[in-house]
């Protein structure tokens, strides 16, 4: 931690993002005094490395293209200085829009907005799936200043009149690779269609794979570029290690780590779906309180779990990656991969979320023998060897419980169940768009998925529009909402 003892008043970001020139202020940024003061009641000290080289060109009306780690306060880079132009403008008209890929994060930008806004008249709304859709009518009606939206559920609004983004200055993209990964790119494009050629574009991402850079070439006009990634390396502070161990016995580990006491809470990420309801399944049994979050939850479920793990109601969090990156879980101590991600950068990410408080955490990985290929990836990608640990009094030879697997009919009909879907699906397309290229979707089989992935992922432009009767209540599977893919 170090220096962070000099920042008493600063109980969130993580003491190694601050931007080191200690002479650095936000106020020798130029922002305006009601900001600063929310600044100020938040906390916040200093401006992070990527606050200090993002606000003074994007206050300049300068695009902008940033490669930042987790955590490292993008948000704020992005929000002050839109919020430092809007202030003097008039309401009543919406001039900026942010497109992040899930609702928990569109959830999150507006709550720091309204933090950041606080003694200002400008206004924010989020715009995601879920939820009902007159409210959110509502905010497009009356001009709320600043929308942060998931990309579905912001196209499945374009298609009504009140939904205008004509007026809109400032873009931002936040979470961009993200995005990406989520098969979001034509949501993203159609989206850059409805938006004046004449904005300001600011675009965030954690990484920059070669989609990205395409897709920045084209959108943003001669950006200002900001690079604080050091490729792919997980923040300071983590403890790493991987826990060899069969596939059938994660559970029996896992819960040993926590009758150890050696986690005291855990965020747990997945492979699947299925296999985050069964480990929760498993743990509450065991007496341990937990919940989970997934793409199959809904948005009051999702909203509910994370509530009771942030309050420490519940011990352990299971979840797939979609809470993976950007929320802000405050002192999260333990990160556990219960199965091997197989992308190394997933990895990172997962783990990025522990060091963000400025506590130390730990981020545990179980492996199974056959994930030792996608483990020795990420150890590539780190660039070094992460420790094996075998727990002392573990039984690694006990009889298997195949609790996690899924039944092989079960799975053989979700898989069909998906194929008829992608069938079914392109053929709509097909019908709709004459012969055009395949969606850039990252193919299901890019990662494991569980099955019935892609069950959320209805476009925007599929089912028709039903003025009203597709508001409000029209159940499961509304077109585009905005948590993307069901994963
Ligand atoms: P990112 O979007 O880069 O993942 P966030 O914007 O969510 O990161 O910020 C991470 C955490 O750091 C949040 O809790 C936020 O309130 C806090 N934070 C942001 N900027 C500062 C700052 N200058 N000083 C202290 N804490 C900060
Ligand atoms: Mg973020």
């Amino acid at each position: 931690m170090g220096s962070s003892g000099d920042f008493p008043a600063m109980p969130r970001a993580a003491a190694q993002y601050l931007n080191p020139d200690k002479n650095l202020s936000f106020a020798t940024l130029n922002l305006h005094p009601d900001l600063l003061r929310a600044i100020k009641e938040l906390g916040f000290v200093r401006p992070t490395s990527i606050q200090a080289d993002a606000i003074p060109p994007a206050m300049a009306g300068r695009d902008l293209l940033a490669c930042a780690q987790t955590g490292s306060g993008k948000t704020a880079a992005f929000l002050l200085p839109i919020l430092n132009q809007l202030i003097g403008t008039k309401r009543g008209t919406t001039r900026a829009l942010i497109v992040t890929p899930t609702r928990e994060l569109a959830a999150q930008i507006v709550e720091d907005l309204k933090d950041l806004a606080t003694h200002t008249p400008v206004t924010g709304a989020a715009i995601f799936g879920g939820v009902g859709m007159g409210p959110q009518e509502h905010a497009f009606r009356s001009g709320v200043d600043v929308l942060v939206a998931t990309p579905g559920r912001l196209l499945d609004h374009l298609k009504y009149s009140y939904a205008s983004l004509d007026k809109i200055e400032y873009l931002v993209l936040d979470e961009a690779d993200r995005m990406l990964d989520m098969g979001f790119l034509p949501e993203i494009r159609k989206i850059l269609k409805r938006v004046p050629a004449k904005r300001q574009t600011l675009c965030f991402s954690a990484t920059m794979p070669p989609p990205i850079a395409v897709l920045t070439r084209e959108m943003l006009n001669d950006p200002a570029r900001i690079n604080l990634e050091r490729q792919s390396t997980p923040a300071t502070g983590i403890t790493q290690a991987v826990y060899p161990v069969g596939a059938e016995l994660k559970t029996a580990l896992f819960l040993a780590l926590l009758q150890r006491g050696d986690m005291q809470e855990a965020l747990v990420f997945t492979r699947t779906k299925h296999r985050a309801d069964r480990l929760t399944k498993a743990l509450v049994k065991a007496g341990i309180s937990a919940d989970r979050i997934h793409g199959n939850r809904s948005q009051a479920q999702r909203t509910a779990a994370l509530a009771g793990f942030k309050a420490g109601k519940t011990r352990v969090l299971v979840a797939t990656d979609i809470v993976a990156r950007g929320i802000d879980i405050e002192d999260l101590g333990h990160v556990v991969n219960f199965d091997v991600p197989a992308a190394p950068e997933d990895y990172v990410h997962r783990i990025g979320r522990t060091a963000r408080a400025a506590a130390t955490g730990d981020a545990f990985t179980l492996a199974a023998p056959n994930e030792e290929p996608d483990l020795r990836n990420i150890e590539r990608v780190l660039g070094k060897r992460l420790p094996r640990v075998l727990i002392p009094d573990f039984d690694y030879t006990a009889k298997t419980d195949t609790a996690l697997e899924i039944p092989l009919a079960e799975r053989i009909a979700a898989i069909r169940a998906r194929k008829s879907e992608d069938r079914a699906r392109s053929k709509a397309k097909q019908a709709r768009k004459g012969p055009s290229g395949p969606r850039a979707d990252a193919p299901a089989g890019s990662r494991p998925s569980g099955q019935g992935s892609g069950a959320a992922r209805s476009g925007p432009s599929r089912g028709g529009p039903a003025r009203g009767g597709s508001r409000g209540g029209s159940g499961g599977n509304r077109g585009g909402s905005g948590g993307g893919r069901s994963r």
